[in-house]
């Protein structure tokens, strides 16, 4: 399962992106959070990430897609990954593209988060007064001013990728305002729909499907026919093998006849006794 999680800051992907992990055992591939860490470490990408994060201003391109190509190719990526807050910009989407063709790999669909952009600022504040409240470390860009920012980038940058997998197909859109687990249930009805499309191709007609249970009784059933009619002439066994549907037993039924059943495969009497008895 590959995913990728679109929509503004504070519409809930992080949220949705757990539940995903927890139900397909995939991992969250979060640029912000694997950007966070690289500011806490130091690292060179830290250090140049660090202001323009503070500022809610979206880093380089060129940054973000070496961290994700290098993210993607680990083995606990194989199973799949949830990208949030990756792509933000066209060209990173562009550049996801590339690094799945060369991968082999197709994604299952694009989670557009649609949400109301005066309730943010109210949810990012209810967030923020949490954590406050719960003695969390707040993050350096979660403050209305910034905000403004962040959202202001989403519109300019971010906001056209709707369009650009819209165009492929390849866009979901989900209600981003209703509760979270009524979110979470849209989502798993959106990729349940969606599967790899060679399986799509060869999916039979839809015909009326019987318990799964009975199949392999049917199967035995057959069996026991071949066997029976290996002793019988050749007509007979032709016979047999055309006894097939109710429309045929119809035709074969003989007038004045109630049940369509031949005689000769009626069971006898002293059988059925017997099972009677031994109910
Ligand atoms: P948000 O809650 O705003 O969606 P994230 O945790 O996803 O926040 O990202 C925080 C910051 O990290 C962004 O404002 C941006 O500066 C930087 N960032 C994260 N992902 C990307 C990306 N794909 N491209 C550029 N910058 C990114």
């Amino acid at each position: 399962m590959r995913v990728i999680l679109l929509g503004p800051p504070g519409a809930g992907k992080g949220t949705q992106a757990q539940r995903l992990v927890a139900k397909y055992g995939i991992v969250q591939l979060s640029t912000g959070d694997m950007l966070r860490a690289a500011v806490a470490a130091g690292t060179p990408v830290g250090l140049r990430a660090k202001h323009i994060m503070e500022r809610g201003e979206l880093v380089p391109d060129d940054v973000v897609i070496a961290i994700i190509a290098e993210r993607i190719s680990r083995p606990d990526a194989a199973r799949g990954f949830v990208l949030d807050g990756f792509p933000r910009t066209v060209p990173q989407a562009q550049a996801l593209d590339r690094l799945l063709v060369e991968r082999g790999l197709k994604l299952d669909g694009v989670i557009e988060l649609k949400v109301d952009e005066d309730m943010l600022l109210a949810r990012i504040q209810k967030r923020v007064a949490e954590m406050t409240a719960r003695g969390e470390k707040l993050r350096a860009d979660d403050n209305p001013e910034v905000l403004k920012g962040r959202l202001a980038a989403y519109r300019a940058q971010t906001a056209p990728l709707a369009g650009y997998y819209d165009a492929k197909g390849q866009l979901k859109p989900v209600d981003g305002m209703a509760p979270i687990d009524e979110v979470t249930a849209a989502i798993d009805r959106l990729l349940a729909g969606s599967g790899p499309a060679p399986a799509k191709a060869v999916e039979k007609p839809a015909r009326p499907r019987k318990p799964a249970g009975r199949a392999p009784k049917r199967g035995r059933r057959a069996t026991r026919t071949v066997k029976k009619a290996r002793g019988k002439k050749a007509s007979t066994r032709k016979a047999s093998g055309r006894r097939k549907g109710r429309a045929a037993a119809v035709k074969r039924r003989k007038p004045g006849r109630k049940s369509g059943r031949p005689a000769r495969t009626r069971r006898n009497p002293s059988s059925r006794r017997r099972l009677t008895k031994a109910r």
